[in-house]
């Protein structure tokens, strides 16, 4: 091969590999941001020291939304919940679910969290705006919340051979409600 062909296959390859990581990343939903969401900063972070082979589904107990500016306002509440009346550093969860389909950041990717005990520095929490214990997430919620975990995947943040769990199967709690429970007793890894 003459070296200017070497260099046309090694430009096409790059291009090729360049495509395919793009649209491996097309995969992962829209995160709100913490700034978008005027999240408060946290009084401490702990990171997680080896991929979570564990994730966790919950449902906040409360206000269900339907609107960016509504859900907003709830993971807003939640997180001035866990700081200021549980004292925690931070929203305990990793991430939450809005019934208008947007995953809101919560500590995020790599950092410990505080929804399951025993659990939180090898697993990733994912949270559901609302109470489902005889009402569903909206189909927008439930398609955001699988992106997420393949997303993770993907990202490896997450173990490609990880377990699903509901928050009831290590804690006695109703979390993530009966109805969402045993949606995600359908899905794939539980
Ligand atoms: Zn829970």
């Amino acid at each position: 091969m003459s070296n200017e062909v070497k260099m046309r296959v090694k430009t096409s390859l790059l291009i090729i590999f360049t495509v395919i990581r793009v649209s491996e990343e097309c995969n992962c939903p829209t995160v709100i941001s913490r700034s978008a969401w005027g999240a408060r900063s946290p009084k401490a972070v702990t990171k997680i020291r080896y991929t979570p082979r564990f994730a966790f589904i919950h449902h906040s107990d409360g206000s269900s939304c339907t609107s960016v500016y509504r859900c907003k306002r709830v993971v807003k509440g939640i997180q001035n919940y866990h700081i200021n009346s549980k004292g925690w550093s931070d929203i305990g969860y990793n991430f939450l679910i809005g019934g208008d389909g947007n995953v809101y950041e919560g500590r995020g990717w790599g950092v410990v969290g505080a929804h399951v005990r025993g659990y939180n520095s090898r697993s990733i929490g994912i949270c559901f705006l609302g109470n489902f214990m005889s009402t569903s997430p909206t189909s927008r919620a439930i398609d955001a919340a699988k992106a997420l975990l393949e997303c993770a995947v993907e990202k490896g943040k997450l173990k490609e051979n990880y377990r699903l769990y509901g928050h009831r199967d290590a804690g006695s709690t109703s979390c993530p409600g009966d109805t969402l429970y045993k949606l995600i007793k359908q899905w794939p890894h539980y």
